[in-house]
């Protein structure tokens, strides 16, 4: 029989903002210790105010796979175990291909998908051991469908999913529950900034644009909720809001390339 999912120690990478943020607020009202772990400690120690006494903050670059692992050994060395980790910290990096160089791509696959690998990595070290944990990692619906003019966004979000899906049957093996957070646009600072190059936008507004495409923006609490009902069902791919569930329902139930 499953276990009843009752977290007692929690990291949240990306955790001082947005989706990470309130994703930090529902362990905490389910009862979890959460570390916000965030490069930007002010940030994460404003956070960890707001959500009292079980929360704590941590600086962390997830582009570092010593800090990561750090992190994780701390935490563990102080409460003991490591319940739930959300690999969640992420850049919106838009563009299309003409727009973009290596920084572009660097930046998106160093914090996008190595700042995942690390995450993951540190935090199966300690559940293998534990024979327990959920690990969650946020790509996005941008992860699940092409995403276009979103080429470094789309591509490390897409890796995010495969390595997510990918890892579970291993990892459950271990006792290790792995998910992967595929939302729409959430109405959060990274909208803002998913676009350097504001050409490829013809000059109108990243959000005027974007609501082109998903009229009504999630909220991060709504997309919080949804994810930490996922991982607590223990769903491999959670996708929220209307156009990520039929992107994924089409995806999976499409008839196989000839
Ligand atoms: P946000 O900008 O509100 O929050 C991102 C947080 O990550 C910030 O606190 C930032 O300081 C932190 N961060 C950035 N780089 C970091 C690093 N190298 N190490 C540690 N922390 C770092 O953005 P958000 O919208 O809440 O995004 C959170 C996640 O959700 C991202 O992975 C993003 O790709 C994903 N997502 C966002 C949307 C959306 O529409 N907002 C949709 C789908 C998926």
């Amino acid at each position: 029989m499953r276990k009843a999912f009752a977290p007692q120690v929690s990291i949240v990478t990306g955790g001082a903002s947005g989706i990470g943020k309130a994703i930090a607020a529902e362990l905490v009202g389910r009862g979890s210790h959460v570390v916000v772990a965030d490069l930007d400690l002010a940030a994460a120690r404003a956070t960890a105010q707001e959500l009292g006494s079980r929360a704590s903050a941590v600086e962390l670059d997830v582009v570092d796979a010593a800090a990561v692992r750090a992190v994780v050994d701390a935490v563990v060395a102080e409460h003991g175990r490591l319940d739930v980790m959300v690999n969640n910290a992420g850049v919106g990096l838009g563009g299309l291909l003409e727009e973009l160089d290596e920084r572009h791509w660097d930046k998106a696959i160093d914090v996008n998908l190595r700042g995942v690998v690390h995450g993951v990595t540190a935090a199966y070290a300690v559940m293998r051991t534990q024979r327990s944990g959920h690990i969650l990692n946020t790509a996005s619906l941008a992860g699940l469908i092409p995403a276009p003019s979103m080429l470094p966004y789309t591509t490390t979000k897409h890796a995010v999913v495969g390595l997510s899906t990918a890892l579970r049957a291993e990892a459950a093996a271990l006792g290790i529950r792995v998910s992967v957070l595929c939302p729409g646009f959430v109405d959060t600072p990274l909208l803002d900034s998913m676009y350097e190059a504001p050409a490829s936008f013809g000059g109108s507004s990243v959000r005027s644009r974007v609501r082109m495409l998903q009229p009504r923006f999630l909220t991060a609490e709504h997309t919080a909720r949804r994810a930490v009902d996922g991982l607590a069902s223990d769903k491999a791919v959670i996708p929220v809001g209307f156009l990520a569930h039929v992107s994924w329902r089409a995806l999976r139930y499409a008839p196989p390339l000839a």
